[in-house]
């Protein structure tokens, strides 16, 4: 064989064996921790939020603090410093992700809604966010599909959210793994949003329900939902959406040290908040938010000849915070 004929091979090798290791399932993830990091690699600089083990292999979630991108690495790809969150916040806090963080905070008095609840100011178009709380019923698919057939000739793959609750994961398969191929084939850009994993709900005053329910272990809602996103092979974004949008002062400080941050929403169409420029549309997917559904399908079509003139597009969260922090 040729040297040439011999390097290609060994490259296509090489670049087949790396996509195997990006393409392994994380079934069996050990050791999932909350680990702060700088890691570095050539001119690469990213923070790490997450260590774990899988497979004998060491990984890291990882968030670009320009562009907020989160993915998963082999842990030997980088050198790496460990960091106290506070280090964190100092060192990088004229980046995109602090200053998002800073301004998340900034918003924690109120009982519901606190976090970043308006994206792109002066912008043409929305920021769609879609929650999926446990649920019996199906997956409301006609959402995603809508929104692929009309925004497939102006964005595609047309950019949204989808905020996964544990217990919705676990029982619907079959619609994860449709949303997943919608992905895979380029139809839909969906950013995983943690949602916590039992989202539980009781008959308490807010103040004392969802997150604020008494006896709430948040390692297990923060940490076990994540683990469970990786086993279904979503990597997990840096946003954070609260149960039912209720949340204290205390709570949110506590969702940011996990390196989360709080997204929340100006319009909550089944509570009759109609949309602005660059609001972060909140409707749930779940099958139980009837009126949700169809004020959205309703407002896509009211918005049809702006979406063919690009005059309403759809944001990517990430993108969104990054045009209004850098
Ligand atoms: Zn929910």
């Amino acid at each position: 064989m040729k040297l040439s004929k011999f390097i290609l091979l060994s490259v296509f090798c090489i670049c087949f064996f790396c996509t195997e290791i990006f393409a392994q399932d994380f079934e069996d993830i050990k050791r999932y921790r909350v680990n702060f990091g700088l890691a570095t690699r050539a001119n690469e600089q990213l923070i790490a939020l997450r260590s774990f083990s899988a497979s004998n292999q060491k990984y890291l979630l990882l968030i670009n603090p320009e562009t907020l991108d989160t993915k998963v690495d082999l842990a030997s790809r980088y050198s790496t410093r460990g960091l106290q969150y506070s280090n964190v916040l100092a060192i990088f806090k004229n980046t995109v992700y602090i200053k998002s963080l800073e301004a998340a905070a900034a918003k924690d008095l109120q009982l519901q809604n606190a976090g970043i609840d308006h994206a792109i100011p002066n912008e043409k178009g929305i920021t769609l966010t879609i929650d999926l709380c446990p649920s019996h019923k199906a997956l409301d698919r006609i959402i995603f599909q809508s929104v692929f057939d009309e925004f497939k000739r102006t964005e595609q793959p047309a950019p949204l959210a989808v905020s996964v609750s544990g217990k919705w994961m676990l029982k619907h398969q079959d619609d994860l793994n449709w949303l997943k191929s919608l992905v895979k084939n380029k139809e839909l850009d969906i950013t995983w949003v943690n949602h916590t994993y039992n989202h539980e709900v009781n008959k308490l005053p807010l103040a004392e329900n969802f997150l604020l329910a008494p006896g709430t272990n948040l390692d297990v809602e923060v940490l076990e939902n994540e683990k469970l996103m990786l086993k279904n092979g979503l990597t997990p974004s840096v946003f954070f959406r609260f149960p039912g949008l209720v949340s204290d002062k205390k709570i949110v400080e506590r969702i940011e040290a996990y390196g989360l941050i709080p997204i929340g929403s100006d319009a909550w169409l089944a509570k009759g908040q109609q949309p602005n420029a660059g609001s972060i549309v909140l409707i749930h997917g779940n099958g139980n938010e009837e009126i949700g559904v169809k004020d959205f399908i309703q407002l896509l079509k009211t918005k049809e000849t702006d979406v063919k003139n690009k005059q309403w597009l759809l944001f990517d969260l990430r993108q969104g915070l990054e045009k209004e922090f850098e």
